[in-house]
Protein backbone atom coordinates (compact mmCIF):
# COMPACT_ATOMS: atom_id res chain seq x y z
CA UNK A 1 0.00 0.00 0.00
CA UNK A 2 1.38 3.58 -1.11
CA UNK A 3 1.51 6.29 1.32
CA UNK A 4 -0.64 9.24 0.13
CA UNK A 5 0.63 12.76 1.59
CA UNK A 6 -1.86 14.75 2.90
CA UNK A 7 -0.05 18.01 1.84
CA UNK A 8 1.32 17.79 -1.98
CA UNK A 9 4.88 17.06 -1.61
CA UNK A 10 6.89 16.87 -4.96
CA UNK A 11 10.28 15.98 -5.31
CA UNK A 12 11.70 15.54 -8.86
CA UNK A 13 15.68 14.83 -9.12
CA UNK A 14 16.21 15.32 -5.17
CA UNK A 15 14.42 18.60 -5.50
CA UNK A 16 11.26 20.12 -4.20
CA UNK A 17 8.65 21.26 -7.13
CA UNK A 18 7.14 24.60 -6.33
CA UNK A 19 3.44 24.28 -6.62
CA UNK A 20 2.64 26.25 -3.66
CA UNK A 21 4.68 29.26 -4.28
CA UNK A 22 3.93 29.39 -7.94
CA UNK A 23 0.27 28.97 -7.13
CA UNK A 24 0.75 32.09 -4.39
CA UNK A 25 2.66 34.19 -7.02
CA UNK A 26 -0.23 33.86 -9.02
CA UNK A 27 -3.00 35.32 -6.42
CA UNK A 28 -1.24 38.72 -6.63
CA UNK A 29 -1.95 39.14 -10.73
CA UNK A 30 -5.67 38.11 -9.97
CA UNK A 31 -6.11 40.77 -7.35
CA UNK A 32 -5.06 42.92 -10.00
CA UNK A 33 -6.64 41.75 -12.84
CA UNK A 34 -10.25 42.50 -10.04
CA UNK A 35 -9.00 45.65 -9.86
CA UNK A 36 -8.34 46.92 -12.89
CA UNK A 37 -11.37 45.87 -14.26
CA UNK A 38 -13.69 47.65 -11.56
CA UNK A 39 -11.44 50.46 -12.16
CA UNK A 40 -11.57 50.47 -16.31
CA UNK A 41 -14.51 52.87 -18.15
CA UNK A 42 -15.77 50.57 -20.88
CA UNK A 43 -17.83 47.10 -20.16
CA UNK A 44 -15.98 45.83 -23.04
CA UNK A 45 -12.75 45.88 -20.96
CA UNK A 46 -14.30 45.38 -17.93
CA UNK A 47 -15.36 41.71 -19.15
CA UNK A 48 -12.07 41.02 -20.67
CA UNK A 49 -9.98 42.03 -17.32
CA UNK A 50 -12.81 40.10 -15.39
CA UNK A 51 -12.06 37.81 -16.97
CA UNK A 52 -8.81 36.85 -16.70
CA UNK A 53 -9.05 37.62 -13.07
CA UNK A 54 -11.35 34.91 -12.89
CA UNK A 55 -8.85 32.45 -15.39
CA UNK A 56 -5.95 33.46 -13.55
CA UNK A 57 -7.62 32.42 -9.77
CA UNK A 58 -8.67 29.67 -10.77
CA UNK A 59 -5.46 28.35 -12.34
CA UNK A 60 -4.22 25.57 -11.22
CA UNK A 61 -6.42 24.78 -8.38
CA UNK A 62 -7.09 20.48 -8.89
CA UNK A 63 -3.81 19.00 -9.99
CA UNK A 64 -4.34 15.83 -10.59
CA UNK A 65 -1.06 13.20 -10.32
CA UNK A 66 -0.31 9.51 -11.31
CA UNK A 67 1.60 8.05 -8.22
CA UNK A 68 4.25 5.69 -9.09
CA UNK A 69 4.72 2.78 -6.51
CA UNK A 70 8.37 5.11 -5.66
CA UNK A 71 6.25 7.44 -4.33
CA UNK A 72 7.10 9.71 -7.34
CA UNK A 73 4.55 12.36 -9.05
CA UNK A 74 3.98 12.53 -12.51
CA UNK A 75 1.35 15.30 -13.07
CA UNK A 76 -2.34 13.50 -15.55
CA UNK A 77 -4.66 16.77 -15.01
CA UNK A 78 -4.68 20.18 -13.84
CA UNK A 79 -6.69 23.47 -14.55
CA UNK A 80 -3.99 25.66 -16.35
CA UNK A 81 -5.58 29.15 -17.13
CA UNK A 82 -3.16 30.05 -20.02
CA UNK A 83 -2.72 33.84 -19.66
CA UNK A 84 0.42 35.02 -20.65
CA UNK A 85 1.35 36.36 -17.72
CA UNK A 86 0.05 33.98 -14.61
CA UNK A 87 3.13 33.22 -12.87
CA UNK A 88 2.37 29.40 -12.73
CA UNK A 89 1.84 28.87 -16.55
CA UNK A 90 4.89 30.89 -17.08
CA UNK A 91 6.53 28.24 -14.93
CA UNK A 92 5.21 25.52 -16.31
CA UNK A 93 5.59 27.27 -19.50
CA UNK A 94 9.60 27.84 -19.01
CA UNK A 95 10.05 23.70 -18.59
CA UNK A 96 8.22 23.22 -21.27
CA UNK A 97 10.18 25.72 -23.58
CA UNK A 98 13.67 23.74 -22.29
CA UNK A 99 12.30 20.44 -22.55
CA UNK A 100 11.61 21.10 -25.97
CA UNK A 101 14.76 22.92 -26.79
CA UNK A 102 16.83 20.00 -24.71
CA UNK A 103 15.33 17.77 -27.66
CA UNK A 104 16.00 19.68 -30.77
CA UNK A 105 19.44 19.56 -28.92
CA UNK A 106 19.98 16.04 -28.08
CA UNK A 107 18.72 15.75 -32.11
CA UNK A 108 21.50 18.36 -33.35
CA UNK A 109 24.18 16.54 -31.71
CA UNK A 110 23.17 13.06 -32.74
CA UNK A 111 23.22 14.14 -36.41
CA UNK A 112 25.04 17.40 -37.19
CA UNK A 113 28.23 19.29 -35.70
CA UNK A 114 26.96 22.19 -34.98
CA UNK A 115 28.25 25.25 -32.68
CA UNK A 116 26.09 27.83 -31.86
CA UNK A 117 26.29 31.50 -30.78
CA UNK A 118 24.14 33.35 -28.18
CA UNK A 119 23.23 36.39 -29.49
CA UNK A 120 21.27 39.12 -27.60
CA UNK A 121 19.52 41.84 -29.68
CA UNK A 122 18.30 45.09 -27.41
CA UNK A 123 16.86 48.55 -27.59
CA UNK A 124 16.57 51.72 -25.86
CA UNK A 125 14.59 51.62 -22.89
CA UNK A 126 11.32 53.39 -23.36
CA UNK A 127 8.13 54.32 -21.06
CA UNK A 128 5.25 52.21 -20.86
CA UNK A 129 3.00 53.68 -23.40
CA UNK A 130 5.79 53.14 -26.13
CA UNK A 131 6.23 49.21 -25.45
CA UNK A 132 3.67 47.90 -28.10
CA UNK A 133 4.76 50.15 -30.65
CA UNK A 134 8.35 48.85 -29.95
CA UNK A 135 7.63 45.61 -29.77
CA UNK A 136 6.05 45.90 -33.36
CA UNK A 137 9.65 47.17 -34.35
CA UNK A 138 11.34 44.82 -32.55
CA UNK A 139 9.60 41.56 -34.29
CA UNK A 140 9.91 43.51 -37.86
CA UNK A 141 13.83 44.17 -36.74
CA UNK A 142 14.54 40.46 -36.63
CA UNK A 143 12.18 39.32 -39.36
CA UNK A 144 14.71 41.74 -41.48
CA UNK A 145 17.87 40.60 -40.06
CA UNK A 146 16.88 36.80 -40.94
CA UNK A 147 16.85 37.86 -44.36
CA UNK A 148 20.01 39.15 -44.60
CA UNK A 149 22.39 37.96 -47.14
CA UNK A 150 25.18 37.93 -44.56
CA UNK A 151 22.73 35.65 -42.12
CA UNK A 152 21.48 33.37 -44.91
CA UNK A 153 25.37 32.91 -45.03
CA UNK A 154 25.96 31.79 -41.75
CA UNK A 155 22.83 30.51 -39.73
CA UNK A 156 21.53 26.77 -39.54
CA UNK A 157 18.65 27.97 -37.81
CA UNK A 158 17.49 29.83 -34.64
CA UNK A 159 15.74 29.79 -31.42
CA UNK A 160 13.99 32.79 -30.51
CA UNK A 161 12.36 34.02 -27.46
CA UNK A 162 11.31 37.64 -26.00
CA UNK A 163 12.20 39.07 -22.91
CA UNK A 164 10.67 42.73 -21.27
CA UNK A 165 12.42 43.64 -18.18
CA UNK A 166 10.41 46.84 -16.41
CA UNK A 167 12.55 48.88 -13.78
CA UNK A 168 10.28 50.12 -11.19
CA UNK A 169 12.69 53.23 -9.91
CA UNK A 170 12.63 54.94 -13.63
CA UNK A 171 9.54 53.07 -14.65
CA UNK A 172 10.66 51.97 -17.96
CA UNK A 173 10.50 49.01 -20.24
CA UNK A 174 13.85 47.07 -21.56
CA UNK A 175 12.43 44.39 -24.69
CA UNK A 176 15.15 42.31 -26.25
CA UNK A 177 15.41 38.98 -27.83
CA UNK A 178 17.60 36.42 -26.51
CA UNK A 179 18.75 34.35 -30.05
CA UNK A 180 20.72 30.51 -30.47
CA UNK A 181 21.97 30.35 -33.41
CA UNK A 182 23.49 27.19 -35.24
CA UNK A 183 26.49 27.05 -37.66
CA UNK A 184 28.72 25.21 -38.80
CA UNK A 185 31.87 24.55 -37.62
CA UNK A 186 33.53 26.14 -40.13
CA UNK A 187 32.10 29.64 -39.57
CA UNK A 188 34.84 30.61 -36.92
CA UNK A 189 37.83 29.41 -39.41
CA UNK A 190 36.45 31.62 -42.65
CA UNK A 191 37.09 35.07 -41.97
CA UNK A 192 34.74 35.96 -44.97
CA UNK A 193 31.84 34.94 -43.44
CA UNK A 194 32.09 35.34 -39.90
CA UNK A 195 30.65 37.94 -38.42
CA UNK A 196 32.46 40.48 -36.30
CA UNK A 197 30.92 42.19 -33.12
CA UNK A 198 30.80 45.47 -35.05
CA UNK A 199 29.25 43.66 -37.79
CA UNK A 200 26.66 41.81 -36.03
CA UNK A 201 25.63 45.85 -34.45
CA UNK A 202 25.58 47.37 -38.03
CA UNK A 203 23.28 44.74 -39.27
CA UNK A 204 20.87 45.22 -36.12
CA UNK A 205 21.05 48.63 -36.37
CA UNK A 206 20.31 48.85 -39.91
CA UNK A 207 17.19 46.41 -39.27
CA UNK A 208 16.02 48.18 -36.40
CA UNK A 209 15.97 51.53 -38.83
CA UNK A 210 17.28 53.62 -36.03
CA UNK A 211 20.01 56.61 -35.58
CA UNK A 212 21.27 55.08 -31.95
CA UNK A 213 24.21 51.99 -31.63
CA UNK A 214 22.09 49.66 -30.12
CA UNK A 215 23.69 47.14 -27.85
CA UNK A 216 23.70 43.83 -29.27
CA UNK A 217 25.79 40.82 -27.03
CA UNK A 218 27.86 37.96 -29.18
CA UNK A 219 29.11 34.83 -26.93
CA UNK A 220 30.13 31.52 -28.50
CA UNK A 221 28.54 29.29 -26.88
CA UNK A 222 30.66 26.77 -25.24
CA UNK A 223 30.06 22.78 -24.34
CA UNK A 224 29.68 21.69 -21.17
CA UNK A 225 32.46 19.94 -20.31
CA UNK A 226 30.71 18.60 -17.33
CA UNK A 227 28.14 16.74 -19.32
CA UNK A 228 29.80 15.16 -22.00
CA UNK A 229 30.88 18.39 -23.53
CA UNK A 230 27.34 18.66 -24.50
CA UNK A 231 25.82 22.32 -25.60
CA UNK A 232 22.24 20.89 -24.25
CA UNK A 233 22.62 22.61 -20.69
CA UNK A 234 24.74 25.73 -21.69
CA UNK A 235 22.06 26.54 -24.50
CA UNK A 236 18.70 25.12 -22.91
CA UNK A 237 19.49 28.24 -19.76
CA UNK A 238 17.89 30.66 -22.72
CA UNK A 239 14.43 29.42 -22.03
CA UNK A 240 13.65 31.98 -20.01
CA UNK A 241 10.67 33.89 -18.79
CA UNK A 242 9.54 36.46 -21.04
CA UNK A 243 8.77 38.86 -18.02
CA UNK A 244 9.48 37.60 -14.08
CA UNK A 245 6.25 38.38 -12.20
CA UNK A 246 8.33 40.75 -9.66
CA UNK A 247 8.83 42.69 -13.04
CA UNK A 248 5.04 43.16 -12.52
CA UNK A 249 3.58 42.74 -9.56
CA UNK A 250 4.59 44.29 -6.39
CA UNK A 251 4.52 42.56 -3.39
CA UNK A 252 2.37 44.76 -0.42
CA UNK A 253 2.09 41.37 1.43
CA UNK A 254 4.12 43.15 4.82
CA UNK A 255 3.03 46.30 4.33
CA UNK A 256 0.69 48.07 6.92
CA UNK A 257 0.32 51.60 5.60
CA UNK A 258 -2.95 51.75 3.97
CA UNK A 259 -1.59 54.70 1.66
CA UNK A 260 1.78 52.73 0.06
CA UNK A 261 -0.34 49.68 -0.27
CA UNK A 262 -2.74 51.70 -2.61
CA UNK A 263 0.03 52.69 -4.35
CA UNK A 264 1.92 49.56 -4.71
CA UNK A 265 -1.72 48.59 -6.46
CA UNK A 266 -1.46 51.10 -8.43
CA UNK A 267 2.15 50.78 -9.50
CA UNK A 268 1.19 47.02 -10.06
CA UNK A 269 -2.15 47.65 -12.41
CA UNK A 270 -0.55 49.89 -14.37
CA UNK A 271 2.81 47.10 -15.38
CA UNK A 272 -0.11 44.34 -15.61
CA UNK A 273 -2.35 46.45 -17.97
CA UNK A 274 0.83 47.58 -20.00
CA UNK A 275 2.45 44.20 -20.27
CA UNK A 276 -1.05 42.25 -21.07
CA UNK A 277 -1.54 44.92 -23.74
CA UNK A 278 1.82 44.60 -25.05
CA UNK A 279 1.99 40.82 -25.12
CA UNK A 280 -1.03 40.41 -26.80
CA UNK A 281 -0.86 38.14 -30.15
CA UNK A 282 2.94 37.93 -30.11
CA UNK A 283 5.00 34.86 -31.04
CA UNK A 284 6.89 34.92 -27.53
CA UNK A 285 9.10 32.11 -28.55
CA UNK A 286 10.16 30.87 -32.14
CA UNK A 287 12.38 28.39 -34.03
CA UNK A 288 13.77 28.73 -37.57
CA UNK A 289 15.29 26.61 -39.86
CA UNK A 290 16.80 23.75 -38.79
CA UNK A 291 15.38 24.06 -35.14
CA UNK A 292 11.67 24.53 -36.74
CA UNK A 293 12.68 21.34 -39.08
CA UNK A 294 13.59 19.70 -36.08
CA UNK A 295 10.51 20.74 -33.96
CA UNK A 296 8.03 19.41 -36.49
CA UNK A 297 10.00 16.09 -36.64
CA UNK A 298 9.84 15.51 -33.05
CA UNK A 299 6.01 16.56 -33.08
CA UNK A 300 6.35 18.83 -30.30
CA UNK A 301 3.63 20.96 -29.93
CA UNK A 302 3.27 25.03 -29.43
CA UNK A 303 5.52 26.14 -26.92
CA UNK A 304 3.27 28.91 -25.89
CA UNK A 305 -0.01 27.54 -26.28
CA UNK A 306 0.26 24.00 -26.22
CA UNK A 307 -0.22 21.47 -23.43
CA UNK A 308 0.99 22.66 -19.86
CA UNK A 309 0.55 19.59 -18.35
CA UNK A 310 2.92 16.48 -19.89
CA UNK A 311 5.89 19.07 -20.42
CA UNK A 312 8.35 16.37 -21.92
CA UNK A 313 6.38 14.95 -24.79
CA UNK A 314 7.13 11.41 -22.98
CA UNK A 315 4.52 8.69 -23.50
CA UNK A 316 3.94 7.16 -20.22
CA UNK A 317 4.84 3.51 -20.34
CA UNK A 318 1.33 1.80 -19.38
CA UNK A 319 2.60 -0.96 -17.63
CA UNK A 320 3.94 0.45 -15.47
CA UNK A 321 0.94 0.45 -12.04
CA UNK A 322 0.47 3.77 -10.38
CA UNK A 323 -2.50 5.14 -8.36
CA UNK A 324 -4.62 8.82 -8.70
CA UNK A 325 -4.56 11.18 -6.56
CA UNK A 326 -5.59 14.81 -6.61
CA UNK A 327 -4.80 17.85 -4.88
CA UNK A 328 -6.86 20.83 -4.29
CA UNK A 329 -5.94 24.21 -3.66
CA UNK A 330 -6.88 25.50 -0.26
CA UNK A 331 -7.26 29.26 -0.02
CA UNK A 332 -7.15 29.76 3.96
CA UNK A 333 -4.21 27.09 4.33
CA UNK A 334 -2.27 28.65 1.52
CA UNK A 335 -1.55 25.10 0.48
CA UNK A 336 -2.49 22.04 -1.76
CA UNK A 337 -4.65 19.36 0.21
CA UNK A 338 -5.47 15.84 -0.83
CA UNK A 339 -8.56 15.72 -2.56
CA UNK A 340 -8.78 12.09 -3.09
CA UNK A 341 -7.22 9.34 -5.07
CA UNK A 342 -8.26 5.97 -6.48
CA UNK A 343 -6.15 2.68 -7.16
ZN1 LIG B 1 -2.20 30.16 -15.14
Amino acid sequence: MQIVNEILEDVKNGKKVEWKKYKMNSLPLGDSYLRISKNISTELNKNYFLNKAILVKNCGTILTFKQFIDSSLKLHSANFCKVRLCPMCTWRRSLKIFGQVSKIMDYFEKNFEYKYIFLTFTVKNISSHLLSSELDNLFKAFKRLMRKKELKNISKGFFRCLEITHNWERDDYHPHFHVIMAVNKSYFKKSDKYLTQKKWTELWQSCLKVNYIPVVDVRVVKPDIVNNKSYKTSIAEVAKYTVKSNDYLLNTKDIKNKKLISYFENRTDEAVMTLDRALQNRRLVAFGGKFKEVHKKLNLDDTVNGDLINLDNNILREDLSYISVTYKWNIGFQNYKLLNFCV
